[in-house]
C-alpha cells in the first residue's frame, strides 16, 4: 500500500466514524423523545427483511465503483411505522450486515456500509416523525411524509457514496451522483409504495399481505429486468467513455493504459493485461495492478490460445494452478491479423463471475482498442517491425539486395515460367583476409560495392541476391543456350574487376563463380542453386574464375565439410607431414635449399592436395597450429641438411592471415630457436596478395621477421595486383616467378615478355628471381639464357619426403640439360 493509498483509507475511515457520531447524535438527542411506537412488531423480525434486500442487489456501474440499489426501503418504511428509533437502527445495520457478510463485504466497505445504515435509519427516523407530526401512517400526511423521508435518505446517501469514491479515486464525478439519484428515486418510489402497502395491510388485513407475495415477486423480476438493462447501459456508456478518452490520447503512449484502466473498470477486475503479441521482437505485456502498470516480457498463457486465434475467452471459475480463476481475454485485430489480447482476470465476489455479456463488452473493448492503439505509436511501432520484418525476410540487411530465400522464390518463378534459367554463384576471392586486415567496416563496403555492381546485371526482382558471407547468386533468364549463360556469367565476373576505391584505398575484388543451368543440372530451384554452388568451390579450388557444373563436381561441397572436420583431428593429433622440393641456382645447378611443402594423406580420400586444405585450415582458424607444424618440421630438417650444403636455406610458405598475425615473429623465432637455426637459414614464402590485403599491419610483421634475419620472398608473382614498385616498401629478398607464366614461357611471346621483364625489374630492385614450375628442359635454358638466378620445378625434382629428400641430396643428383 503506498502512502497515498494510506491516506485515502484513512479519510474514509474518518468518514464512516463521522456517520456513525451522526447517528449515535440524532439516537441519542431528538429520537429520543418520541413517542412509544404502536408494537405488534419485533426489532428482530425486520432483520431477515433487511438481509434479503441486500442479497437481492441491482448493481449499477460507475466509473470504478458498482453502485447497489437495494429495496432496503421497504422494510425501512415498514419499521418507520412500528419500531422505534433504537429497533430500527438495530434491525437495518444487523440485517445488513448479514446480507454483506454474506456477500463477503469485508474491511472498510463494509464498515462505511453499516455506518451509513445506521445514520440513513437514524435520520430517517428523525425525518419521518418530524414531517408525520401526530398524523396517523396511513393518513395523507402520513403516506406523504414516508416518500420525502425515503427520497430525502436516499439523496443523502447516494451523496454520502459519492463523497466516498471520491475520497478514494480522487476525483469528483457528478455523473455518479445523478446516477445514484435517478436510480434511487425510482427504486424509493417503488419501494415506499409497496412498504406503506404492507402497513396498510399490517394494520387492517394482517392475512392480505399473502396477496403482497406475488406482487413482490414480480416486482423482484422487474429489478432483475432493470438490473440488466441498466447494466446494459453502464456498458453503453462505458464504451462512450471508453472511446472518447481513448481518443484523446490517441497517438500517445498512454492509449495502452487507458485501454487496460478502462476494461478493468468496466468490467470491475482485479486486473487488467494487454498482451502485444511478439509479431517481432520481444513483444510487450502490459499489467496493470492496483493501477500500477507492470512490464513483463510476455508470455502467453495456454489458456490464452483461442483469443490467439481471434476468438475471445470466458473462462470461469478456472480450478488449476495455472491462470486465473475467473477471467475474459478478447483478442485485438489490426488488419485481420491477431496483434495484442486484452485480458481481465477476477472480480469481487459479489459481482459474482463474468459472463457471457461481459465478454461481449470485452469484445467491443478490445475492438475500440485495436483501432485507438492502431493509430498509436504502440501498434504503429509493431507494424512497422513487422514490416522490416517483412522486408528482412527477404532482403540482406547489408547489402538491402533480396536474400537467399528471395533468390529461391524468384528462381522458382522464373523456372516455373521457362527452362532457359540458369543460376550463377559468386564468391569473393580473398574477403576473409581483407575483413581481417582492413576490419568489418571495410569489408561491408566492398560487400555493398559488389552487391551495387552486380545488381546492375539483375533482369528481374529477386534475379541478384546475396546467399550470405561474400557469397552472391544472379539468376540469368532466357538463356539461348550453355555458351551464351558462360558468355554472360564471365560479363558479370568482368564487372568486378575495377578495383573498389574509397578513403584512398584501392581493393582488387575478384570473384570466381559456378554455373548451374536448367534444364540439363536440374529443374528445381534448390537443386540448380546447390549445383551452381558446387561448381563455384571447384572453381576455387582450381583457381579458375568460372566453373559450369558437371557431376564430378558433385559432392564437392560435401566433401568440404568431411574435410573440415577431418582437418581438425588431424592437425591436433600433427598427422600432416612435410614434403621439399628443391631450389637449384640456374647457373650451377647447385642446390641452395628446399620449399617446404604441407602434406596430408587422409585416410579415406587419400592425397589431399594444400591447394584444398590450407583454404580449409585458414577458414577454420587451423592455419597457426599448421604453420607451427611446418615450421618446426622443415627448420629440424633443414638443420639436418645444413651439415653436408653449408648455407643451405628452407622455405616455408605463409598463408595471407598469418601475415596479419602480430605473433608471427615471436612465433618464428622460437621455432628457429628450437631447431638452433640463425635467421638465414629460413626464407618465408608469402603472396602479393596477403601483403596488399592489408600493408600496413603486413609491413609491421614483416619487419619483425626481417629482425629476425630471417629472408622473404614472394610468391606466385605475376598473378598478383601489386606492382613491383610496391616490392620497394618491403623487405623482400626473393620474388618466385608464378609457374603460370614459366609454363608459357618457351611457347607463348606474352608469357616470356612477363617472365623477361620479372627478372629485369627484379634485378633492377636488387632482388634474387627464382622460377618455379619447370618441367621442360626449354623453360629451362631460356629462364638461364634471360638470367634467372633460381629454379624449381618437377625437371629438377618432384617434392619428396625428408628420407627421398636425403637420399636425392646425397646422389648429388643434378638436373638434366645442365
Ligand atoms: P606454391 O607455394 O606455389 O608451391 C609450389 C607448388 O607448385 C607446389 O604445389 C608444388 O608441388 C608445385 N610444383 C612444383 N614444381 C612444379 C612443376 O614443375 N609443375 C607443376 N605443375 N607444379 C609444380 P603443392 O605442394 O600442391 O602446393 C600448392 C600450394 O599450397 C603451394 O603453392 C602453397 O601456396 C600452398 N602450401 C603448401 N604447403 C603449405 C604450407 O605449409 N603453408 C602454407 N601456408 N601454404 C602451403
Ligand atoms: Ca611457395
Ligand atoms: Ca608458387
Amino acid at each position: 500500500m503506498t502512502g497515498h493509498d494510506r491516506q485515502r483509507s484513512q479519510a474514509i475511515g474518518a468518514f464512516s466514524a463521522a456517520l456513525v457520531v451522526a447517528a449515535a447524535l440524532l439516537l441519542a438527542g431528538p429520537l429520543r423523545h418520541l413517542p412509544a411506537p404502536p408494537g405488534g412488531l419485533s426489532w428482530w423480525m425486520l432483520i431477515p427483511a433487511f438481509t434479503a434486500a441486500e442479497l437481492v442487489v441491482v448493481h449499477f456501474q460507475a466509473r470504478r465503483e458498482s453502485l447497489s440499489v437495494s429495496f432496503a426501503e421497504i422494510p425501512l418504511v415498514v419499521g418507520l411505522v412500528f419500531l422505534g428509533p433504537v429497533g430500527l437502527v438495530g434491525a437495518r445495520v444487523v440485517g445488513s450486515a448479514l446480507g454483506l457478510l454474506h456477500r463477503r463485504q469485508a474491511g472498510l466497505k463494509l464498515f462505511f456500509n453499516l455506518s451509513m445504515f445506521a445514520f440513513e435509519a437514524s435520520l430517517a427516523c428523525t425525518l419521518y416523525h418530524l414531517l408525520r407530526g401526530g398524523a396517523d401512517s396511513v393518513s395523507l400526511r402520513g403516506l406523504v411524509a414516508a416518500f420525502v423521508t425515503v427520497a430525502v435518505t436516499d439523496l443523502v446517501a447516494a451523496s454520502a457514496l459519492t463523497t466516498v469514491i471520491w475520497l478514494k479515486v480522487g476525483e469528483f464525478d457528478e455523473g455518479v451522483l445523478a446516477e445514484a439519484v435517478t436510480t434511487g428515486l425510482v427504486a424509493a418510489l417503488t419501494n415506499t409504495s409497496v412498504g406503506l402497502l404492507v402497513v396498510i395491510l399490517v394494520e387492517s388485513h394482517p392475512v392480505a399481505l399473502v396477496l403482497l407475495i406475488p406482487v413482490v415477486a414480480t416486482l423482484a423480476l422487474a429489478y432483475r429486468g432493470y438490473s440488466t438493462l441498466s447494466r446494459a447501459h453502464a456498458h453503453l456508456e462505458a464504451l462512450y467513455r471508453f472511446t472518447r478518452q481513448v481518443q484523446r490520447e490517441e497517438g500517445t503512449d498512454f492509449v495502452a493504459e487507458i485501454v487496460l484502466r478502462q476494461a478493468r473498470d468496466v468490467l470491475s477486475a482485479h486486473t487488467a493485461e494487454l498482451i502485444v503479441l511478439p509479431i517481432a521482437g520481444d513483444g510487450l505485456h502490459l499489467h496493470l495492478i492496483d493501477d500500477e502498470m507492470h512490464h513483463r516480457p510476455v508470455d502467453v498463457a495456454a489458456w490464452l490460445a483461442p483469443a490467439r486465434a481471434g476468438r475471445p475467452v470466458l473462462r470461469r471459475g478456472g480450478g488449476d494452478a495455472a491462470g486465473p480463476r475467473d477471467a475474459l481475454a478478447a483478442p485485438l485485430e489490426v488488419d485481420g491479423v491477431v496483434v495484442a489480447l486484452l485480458v481481465v482476470q477476477d472480480r469481487p465476489h459479489h459481482l459474482g463471475p463474468f459472463t457471457a455479456d461481459d465478454l461481449q463488452l470485452l469484445e467491443s473493448l478490445a475492438n475500440h482498442a485495436a483501432v485507438a492503439l492502431h493509430k498509436s505509436r504502440l501498434v504503429g511501432q509493431l507494424r512497422t517491425d513487422a514490416a522490416t520484418q517483412e522486408h528482412a525476410s527477404l532482403h540482406d540487411a547489408l547489402t538491402g539486395l533480396p536474400n537467399r530465400r528471395h533468390a529461391l522464390l524468384a528462381l522458382t518463378a522464373e523456372l516455373a515460367a521457362s527452362m532457359n534459367t540458369a543460376v550463377l554463384v559468386l564468391d569473393l576471392d580473398g574477403f576473409t583476409e581483407v575483413n581481417e586486415a582492413f576490419g568489418y567496416a571495410v569489408g561491408d563496403r566492398v560487400l555493398r560495392e559488389t552487391g551495387r555492381r552486380l545488381a546492375l546485371h539483375a533482369t528481374g526482382p529477386g534475379h541478384v541476391a546475396r546467399l550470405g558471407n561474400d557469397e552472391f547468386v544472379i539468376v540469368l533468364r532466357d538463356v539461348a543456350d550453355a555458351d551464351d549463360a558462360v558468355r554472360r556469367a564471365e560479363e558479370i565476373l568482368g564487372s568486378l574487376s575495377a578495383p573498389v576505391t574509397f578513403d584512398g584505398l584501392s581493393l582488387d575484388v575478384r570473384g570466381c563463380a559456378g554455373l548451374a543451368a536448367a534444364p540439363a543440372h536440374g529443374a528445381d530451384a534448390e537443386l540448380l542453386l546447390q549445383r551452381a554452388d558446387a561448381a563455384m568451390y571447384a572453381a576455387k579450388r582450381d583457381r579458375v574464375t568460372l566453373r559450369v557444373w558437371d557431376p564430378v563436381t558433385e559432392g564437392a561441397s560435401a566433401r568440404r565439410l568431411v574435410l573440415l572436420g577431418h582437418l581438425r583431428e588431424a592437425v591436433a593429433a600433427r598427422q600432416l607431414t612435410v614434403h621439399y622440393q628443391p631450389k637449384v641456382a640456374l647457373g650451377s645447378g647447385q642446390v641452395v635449399g628446399a620449399e617446404a611443402l604441407a602434406r596430408w594423406e587422409h585416410p579415406d580420400h587419400g592425397r589431399v592436395c594444400p591447394d584444398e586444405f590450407i583454404p580449409l585450415a585458414e577458414h577454420a582458424g587451423l592455419i597457426v597450429p599448421l604453420t607451427d607444424q611446418v615450421l618446426a618440421a622443415a627448420l629440424a630438417q633443414c638443420a639436418l641438411w645444413r651439415v653436408s650444403v653449408p648455407g643451405f636455406t628452407m622455405a616455408v610458405n605463409l598463408s595471407a592471415r598469418s601475415l596479419v598475425d602480430p605473433d608471427l615473429p615471436a612465433q618464428v623465432g622460437a621455432a628457429l630457436d628450437r631447431a638452433a637455426l640463425p635467421g638465414a637459414a629460413l626464407m618465408l614464402e608469402i603472396t602479393e596478395t596477403a601483403i596488399m590485403t592489408d600493408l600496413d599491419r603486413a609491413l609491421v610483421v614483416l619487419r619483425g621477421i626481417e629482425a629476425l634475419g630471417v629472408r622473404l620472398s614472394i610468391d606466385d608473382f605475376g598473378t598478383g595486383q601489386s606492382s613491383l614498385a610496391y616490392l620497394k616498401l618491403l623487405p623482400v629478398h626473393e620474388v618466385k616467378v608464378d609457374r603460370s607464366f614459366v609454363h608459357g614461357a618457351a611457347a607463348d611471346a606474352h608469357d616470356a615478355t612477363i617472365v623477361r621483364s620479372v627478372i629485369n625489374l627484379g634485378h633492377a630492385l636488387g632482388l634474387s628471381v627464382v622460377a618455379e614450375g619447370i618441367e621442360e628442359d626449354e623453360q629451362h635454358r631460356l629462364l638461364a639464357l634471360w638470367g634467372c638466378d633460381m629454379a624449381q620445378g618437377y625437371l629438377i625434382s618432384r617434392p619428396l619426403p625428408a628420407a627421398e629428400f636425403s637420399a636425392w641430396l646425397a646422389r648429388g643428383l643434378r638436373p638434366t640439360g645442365v
